[in-house]
């Protein structure tokens, strides 16, 4: 039988996968005419840091190989299939952001995407992000119905953020991103007005 963090790992490294293809996608038109590299070295080093997410690399990119001058970085972009930290999905440039910034709904559930794996590892371990925990030891002390719980919030709010790039939003697609994040100022009003 797997254990919990087993069974963690494997749900998370999934919903992960899905979210990346997604982002990726959606990136692609932005990123492959830029002549800028996002990527660093030292936001590669936080996969190696966090025992999770080494757990999710082993698991699903056992082949991807760290490099101390480019981190995951290959010439086909980066190595990881799942494990990546979540500052690798924080990120939104302004070609990316301003795309979608006269549409209010479309803009916030941009914002939401690139938290959602922020926010499944919030607070594992007392106030400690799920990446910040560095001892094997550690890991075995998160609650897993917890942990569950905030994915099960990312994995519906992930299809909510889905629906709405592709232009179908419904007020349950709305609720959904509010428990992510709360919509910024600037959007806030627009957005509540179509609850
Ligand atoms: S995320 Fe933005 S800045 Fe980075 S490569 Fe893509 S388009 Fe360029
Ligand atoms: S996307 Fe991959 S290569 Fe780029 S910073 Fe994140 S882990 Fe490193």
């Amino acid at each position: 039988m797997k254990s919990d963090i087993t069974r963690l790992v494997d749900r998370y490294g999934h919903f992960e996968q899905r979210l990346r293809q997604h982002t990726e996608r959606w990136c692609r038109p932005f990123c492959s005419v830029c002549r800028h590299v996002c990527c660093r070295v030292h936001f590669c080093v936080e996969t190696r840091e966090s025992v999770f997410l080494r757990r999710v690399v082993k698991r699903f990119s056992d082949r991807s190989v760290f490099s101390l001058s480019h981190g995951w970085l290959t010439a086909t972009g980066c190595a990881l299939a799942a494990g990546h930290p979540p500052v690798c999905y924080e990120f939104l440039c302004r070609h990316i952001s301003d795309a979608v910034s006269g549409d209010p709904c479309r803009h916030y559930a941009l914002q939401v995407s690139s938290l959602l794996i922020t926010h499944v590892g919030r607070r594992a371990l007392g106030g400690r992000h799920l990446v910040e925990i560095t001892r094997a030891s550690d890991l075995n002390r998160v609650n897993p119905d917890r942990f569950m719980n905030r994915l099960r919030e990312a994995e519906i709010a992930f299809q909510a953020v889905v629906d709405i790039l592709d232009g179908r939003s419904s007020k349950a697609d709305i609720q959904a991103l509010f428990r992510i994040v709360r919509p910024p100022w600037t959007d806030d009003q627009e957005i509540r007005r179509l609850m």
